[in-house]
């Protein structure tokens, strides 16, 4: 009844070479694997599509439930392939779960059905016009690219995959290389769950996590592929972004690619302790070992004596603390490059480069001028770890020229903006100009799933600055307006 293949009875899930190893004899049977995954979600569409609230919602309750009910094993296993901690990891399932079953409401709600109905007015245009319904239809079968850095809620079952659902538009996870186990495991789950609620073939599939990046390349080109989510490096969403592009009927992408995440630290929020603000920021950045998306990169602060006062704080709290390791060798090496190219830089001033306590990175903290950091895009390069750069500028009216130099961030964080002045109106006008999430206390580091939420923003945070990734509005993505003029009322009923 589904589609879902055991991952290890398919030839997509033994040990294929990488590319540019690949035979191309191997290359063309990955190729015809993707090719019937796809067919089967083209085949299961309209039934998907046409899904009553009922059959979608509980589909994805069950989904919910059936995460929960392996939570302890899975965390494990979790933990085994990306060092992410069991705390950590046991939260991201009831997080990943919650959104499971947030999404389930927002079909019950009839979010993803929902129609906007203009009568007819009888007489000549413009005030005369004939009825029109305006409807939303899922787009089709979405590819979706898991992250490493979070293995439930950005991977196989994660709010990608749930919205999508969500939205009626059948799935093919492209899983994560970090964490191949857990992903078959969670596919495996999800298989069993499809099975039991009786859901078409092709509604949810996996593919291998190991395919080679001209399979990658293939699925997204694939002309039963209706969209793609993406969440990872620049450099990746960038290939699958042209990818998508460049197909004779380009696709949308919805790709999450790279953030530096400013923090701005005004004077106000220094008055009383300059410690405390830097003790919290400290405690952001070393989160999940810096590999968050929304982790605090750049940090700008007027060079006074209490902004001094922070920043020497801020090194202190990162000085020796422990780390665990990264979640790949790939990504400490990402980041120990880099750390390396900040360092170099002729701008920069070293803060904080101690050793390592755990088994993951010393945290660095590094520091230059407003001007520079203006004037040098590398500076504006995302580190993917436990390390920021701190911006010093000589008075709150320079803070504005920083932040747009940043251009497009997920999140910018403003501390001490409370009072309403003609300084404080610039940094958040500016604020919102680049960032999806304009933060006014609390860290950029953790984002709750709602409604109001937003995870996006100008590129490079993301491709598509109109969408988010996290929270109910995400389902939109995945779906297209239609405007139906005199349609007949059976239609109607049924859309
Ligand atoms: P990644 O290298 O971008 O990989 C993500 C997915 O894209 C994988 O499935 C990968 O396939 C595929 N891919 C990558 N490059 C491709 C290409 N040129 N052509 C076709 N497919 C391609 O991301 P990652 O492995 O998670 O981490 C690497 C870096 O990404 C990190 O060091 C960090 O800088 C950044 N990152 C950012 C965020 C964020 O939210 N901003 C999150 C995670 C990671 P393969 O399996 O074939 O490699």
């Amino acid at each position: 009844m589904q589609s879902f293949r055991a991952p290890l009875a398919s030839p997509l899930f033994r040990q294929t070479p990488s590319f540019p190893f690949m035979h191309a004899s191997e290359q063309n049977q990955v190729f015809a694997i993707i090719d019937q995954h796809a067919t089967r979600a083209h085949e299961a569409s309209a039934a998907w599509a046409h899904s009553s609230p009922t059959v979608r919602s509980g589909v994805l309750r069950a989904l919910a439930d059936a995460l929960d009910a392996r939570a302890n094993e899975l965390a494990v296993m979790a933990d085994e392939e990306t060092g992410l901690g069991i705390p950590r990891l046991t939260g991201e399932i009831a997080r990943t779960s919650f959104q499971l079953r947030g999404f389930a409401d927002e079909v019950v709600a009839g979010v993803p059905y929902v129609q906007v109905d203009d009568e007819a007015i009888p007489g000549p245009p413009p005030s005369g016009r004939p009825r029109l319904t305006r409807v939303m239809v899922p787009i089709g079968p979405v590819a979706v690219f898991a992250a490493s850095n979070f293995p439930f809620a950005f991977s196989v079952l994660g709010g990608d995959t749930a919205s999508a659902l969500a939205a009626g538009c059948p799935v093919i996870v492209k899983p994560h290389g970090g964490h191949p186990r857990l992903s078959i495991e969670v596919a495996k789950i999800a298989a069993e769950v499809l099975r039991a609620q009786g859901v078409e073939e092709g509604v949810f599939s996996m593919l291998d996590c190991d395919m080679s990046r001209d399979a990658n390349i293939h699925l997204v080109k694939h002309p039963l592929i209706a969209g793609v989510a993406f969440t990872g490096s620049y450099q990746g969403g960038v290939a699958l972004w042209r990818a998508a592009n460049e197909r004779e009927i380009p696709i949308p992408f919805f790709g999450e690619l790279g953030s530096i995440n400013p923090v701005v630290v005004l004077p106000a929020a220094l008055h009383d302790d300059p410690v405390a603000p830097a003790k919290v920021l400290a405690a952001s950045m070393l989160q999940g070992c810096g590999q968050f998306c929304t982790s605090p990169g750049v940090i700008v602060v007027v060079d006074d004596q209490r902004g001094r006062e922070f920043v020497s704080a801020l090194g202190d709290s990162l000085a020796g603390q422990a780390t665990h390791r990264m979640l790949s060798e790939g990504i400490r090496n990402g980041f120990e490059d880099a750390v390396a190219r900040i360092k170099a830089n002729a701008n920069i001033e070293v803060v904080l480069e101690g050793n390592e306590a755990g088994a993951g990175p010393a945290p660095r903290l590094f520091q230059t001028t407003g001007a520079a950091f203006i004037a040098d895009a590398s500076l504006h390069e995302e580190m993917f770890g436990p390390a920021a750069v701190v911006v010093m500028v000589p008075s709150v009216d320079a803070i504005p020229d920083v932040l747009s130099a940043v251009k497009g961030s997920l999140t910018v964080t403003i501390w001490g903006g409370d009072q309403d002045n003609h300084e404080n109106r610039e940094i958040v006008r500016v604020a919102q100009n680049i960032g999806g999430r304009v933060l006014f206390s609390g860290v950029p580091t953790g984002v709750a799933v709602t409604r109001a939420q937003q995870h996006g923003g100008p590129w490079p945070a993301s491709t598509d600055p109109k969408t988010t990734s996290v929270g109910y509005a995400a389902l939109q993505r995945f779906l297209r307006p239609v405007a139906l003029q005199d349609a007949p009322e059976w239609l109607l009923q049924r859309a």
